[in-house]
């Protein structure tokens, strides 16, 4: 669908209150509504693009977002418009109980839609960093082998509706034009089931265990969500399934410590190496690295790799990796060692006395 602007789309000035738009709104329903205008493919497209324009101009939020980023913006936050007339009518029933009386739904596929599912995974900072491909086991609602999702007993077929002589829909007319609701007997199906299938009770559905492809992009981190369209539960007798939602879980390292898409490294090196610089090897997610310590590193120092860190999900480069100095004072010396150690700090008290020079030389 071309992105037309809301405002435009249900012809009403960018100023207006929640009055107006819910008015201007009402007004474009009834106009393209898909019962007054059967298979008319221009008033369908009104309809869905009035009923987007609505959803977001009537919630504050979104139409902040949208007045300030436009059509951009709203991709952001996840919003992604109506999937069919079924989403609309169960979007705004309250609107269209006000203005019809009830809540029609022009059921045109039978069935009901499946469940979406969550699936909590637990991945580990590498996997997260580089991402990977993987497969997930989940339980789910699927189509029953035994009656091949009819939900009929094997031998037996569903039959019409009495009382809708299996067209699905019923026609209520109401003032000056009539409005199909779906059969309440037969859910708009349009057959009913006399003999279900023992296997599945006749909903032609039952839990079965399926293993999910999926690949987890480069950069995730906890709380990231990823969603598998299609794969959530079948729907029921030809509706659409569900979605699956992977929820990422990202397991602690054993070195590293991330903080956005940098990673920190807490790097023990002795007291002597602090004091005479030297030279140390270092993790890093790919593989590991030399890096030079200056002489005098005080505790605490950091450095930086530049580019080590996590790459940046949906986008280019890495963040760093921070590389923090822990100096290590030794708990046991052998004599040898602690000789050299006072001499040296026999030598350190000829260069003044010891403690907080700041604070003796005001004494
Ligand atoms: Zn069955
Ligand atoms: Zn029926």
């Amino acid at each position: 669908m071309a992105e037309r602007d809301y405002y435009e789309i249900l012809g009403v000035p960018r100023n207006s209150d929640g009055e107006d738009i819910k008015r201007a709104y009402r007004k474009m329903a009834l106009k393209y509504h898909p019962d007054r205008n059967p298979d008319d493919k221009e008033a369908e497209e009104r309809f869905k693009e009035a009923a987007e324009a609505y959803e977001v101009l009537r919630d504050p939020k979104k139409r902040e977002i949208y007045d300030f980023y436009g059509h951009e913006g709203l991709r952001g936050t996840g919003f992604t418009g109506f999937r069919g007339f079924d989403d609309i009518f169960s979007s705004f029933s309250d609107i269209f109980e006000e203005f019809f009386g009830f809540s029609p739904r022009t059921s045109r596929r039978a069935g009901t839609a499946g469940a979406d599912l969550r699936y909590d995974l637990k991945i580990s900072l590498t996997d997260a960093a580089f991402g990977k491909e993987m497969e997930v086991e989940i339980f789910k609602r699927g189509r029953c082998d035994t009656c091949n999702g009819t939900g009929a007993q094997q031998g037996s077929a569903p039959e019409v509706c009495p009382h809708c002589y299996g067209r699905g829909q019923v026609r209520r007319s109401h003032g000056f034009f009539t409005i199909s609701t779906t059969c309440s007997y037969c859910h708009g199906e349009g057959r009913v089931i006399t003999n279900p299938c023992k296997q599945c009770g006749g909903g032609g559905l039952v839990k079965k265990r399926k293993k999910v492809s999926l690949r987890i992009p480069p950069g995730v981190d906890s709380g990231s969500r990823l969603r598998l369209r299609g794969e959530g539960e079948e729907g029921e007798r030809g509706g659409p399934p569900g979605d699956l939602y992977v929820l990422i879980y990202v397991d602690p390292h054993e070195f590293f410590e991330r903080e956005g898409d940098d990673i920190i490294y807490r790097a023990p090196i002795p007291f002597t190496m602090a004091a005479l610089g030297g030279e140390i090897d270092i993790p890093t997610l790919d593989s590991s690295k030399k890096i030079q310590i200056p002489k005098g590193t005080q505790p605490g120092e950091i450095f930086r790799l530049k580019g080590e860190g996590i790459p940046h999900l949906n986008g280019r480069g890495r963040g760093n990796q921070i590389i923090e100095i822990a100096v290590q004072v030794p708990q046991k010396l052998t004599k040898r060692q602690e000789e050299l150690l006072k001499e040296f700090t026999s030598l350190e008290e000829e260069k003044g006395a010891a403690g907080d020079s700041r604070w003796w030389k005001k004494k």
